[in-house]
């Protein structure tokens, strides 16, 4: 468990991913930095190419046309991600926007960042 003052605790991920799309992936690339968009930038626990891990991470698409499976990240600094459930618990967004959030995905599967995460590129 890993506490940083302020945010929610962590435990600790076998990996933490950043899937997106060809959009995405393009900025990414560029630095090395996965940046929060709409104040978050989405992660998973789920590594594999699969069709559970796309149905969990519905949340992370952003181009709605576009394979958002075709790039995976993992990130270099998981201490910057925070389990979806302890953020929300921690800094009560809007409960309303939380329900339509969840309504579609695996939100135990999802993470949350709200500043830049390095990746390993590889
Ligand atoms: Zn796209």
């Amino acid at each position: 468990m890993t506490r940083v003052k302020g945010r929610p605790p962590r435990p600790e991920p076998a990996g933490l991913f950043h899937w997106t799309c060809h959009h995405g992936a393009k900025g990414i690339l560029l630095d090395g930095v996965v940046r929060p968009n709409l104040g978050l930038s989405w992660w998973t626990d789920l590594g594999s190419r699969t069709a559970q891990t796309r149905r969990a991470t519905v949340l992370t698409s952003n181009h709605i046309t576009c394979d958002r499976m075709v790039h995976k990240f993992t990130a270099a600094e998981p201490d910057l991600i925070f389990r979806w459930r302890d953020w929300v618990r921690v800094m009560q967004p809007d409960p309303q926007w939380v329900t339509v959030l969840e309504s579609n995905g695996a939100p135990d599967h999802w993470w949350v960042a709200d500043q830049p995460v390095a990746v390993r590129l590889l």
